[in-house]
């Protein structure tokens, strides 16, 4: 039994993750084209042809940007609240019984052999949602388009293999750089996206320090930069202060093109997911 995941690239141009086990194959949203979307999965060893079904996080372009033709072309399910269903528009291809399963946040749901549990976030989408899923043991969540991080969100992502968490923007980058402000605005509110700092205070304060992988992600390309990401994420895991293991915490360098290690009796690696290239597959 394994669980393997990938993200196959992540940003405000698309975002798109590849989970599976032996047995079941799921795209956390498509936000890139069906060629795209084959072309990421192949440079991992991956085949969309195995996707069993895909899972809808909210209607926001970048997430959705290849659903519909990706699950014309492969006729398989869509998972979706009933909210983000009904403010997309959908042509009458998808009027054939079993095209949607309709999932309701907080609700726990199984494909396969995994079991996905959908959490309500605060977003401006009609009912965005997070997810985590568990299969045999294994644990992994994805956690994006997020303003703040409510309480149930901090404990469902607890025990994950591999956490996918959103690291939007650095606050003095997105006050000075060229946005609108009203655009500002909304990324900076609570229905927006997280900050640097907002993560790392997850990271420090809240974080269980159990994945073996974390991967930061849906940064943005004008108001942030991997570097700032990378250090502000590195430094809070240094001050995690509610690990067992906050005693034999040590950073090591990065070896090239590979993540950022720490060590906590387990070895651990900090990737950050970009834009135009997806993360390794990481098998757990
Ligand atoms: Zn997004
Ligand atoms: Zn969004």
């Amino acid at each position: 039994m394994s669980l393997r995941v990938c993200v196959l690239g992540s940003g405000s141009r698309g975002n798109s993750t590849w989970i599976r086990t032996d047995r079941t194959c799921l795209l956390v949203d498509a936000g890139f084209g069906r060629k795209e979307t084959t072309a990421r999965l192949s440079a991992v060893g991956e085949s969309l042809e195995s996707c069993k079904a895909i899972l809808v996080s909210h209607e926001h372009q970048d997430h959705i940007n290849g659903l519909r033709a990706v699950a014309l072309r492969l006729k398989i399910p869509i998972y979706i609240s009933a909210a983000t269903r009904d403010v997309i528009t959908w042509d009458s291809r998808f009027q054939t019984s079993g095209a949607f399963e309709i999932f309701t946040p907080g609700e726990t749901f199984s494909i396969g052999d995994v079991e996905v549990h959908p959490l309500s976030i605060p977003h401006d989408a009609a009912d965005p949602v997070a997810f985590t899923f568990e299969a045999e043991g294994l644990k992994a969540a994805v956690v994006t388009d997020l303003g703040y991080i409510p309480e149930v969100v901090k404990q469902r992502v607890r025990g994950c293999h591999c956490l996918v968490f959103e690291s939007n923007h650095d606050i003095e980058m997105l006050r000075v750089g060229p946005y609108p402000w009203f655009v500002k605005q909304r990324v900076m509110s609570r229905h927006g996206h997280l900050s640097n700092n907002s993560t790392a205070q997850f990271l420090s304060e809240d974080y269980d320090g159990a994945a073996q992988v974390l991967v930061l992600a849906h940064l943005s390309e004008t108001n942030n930069h991997p570097e700032i990401v990378r250090m502000t994420a590195v430094e809070a895991l240094a001050q995690r202060s509610n690990g067992a293991f906050a005693a034999e915490e040590r950073l090591e360098s990065p070896p090239a093109s590979q993540g950022t290690l720490w060590s906590r009796g387990h070895k651990s690696e900090l990737h950050l997911a970009t834009q135009n290239a997806p993360t390794p597959l990481f098998q757990f």
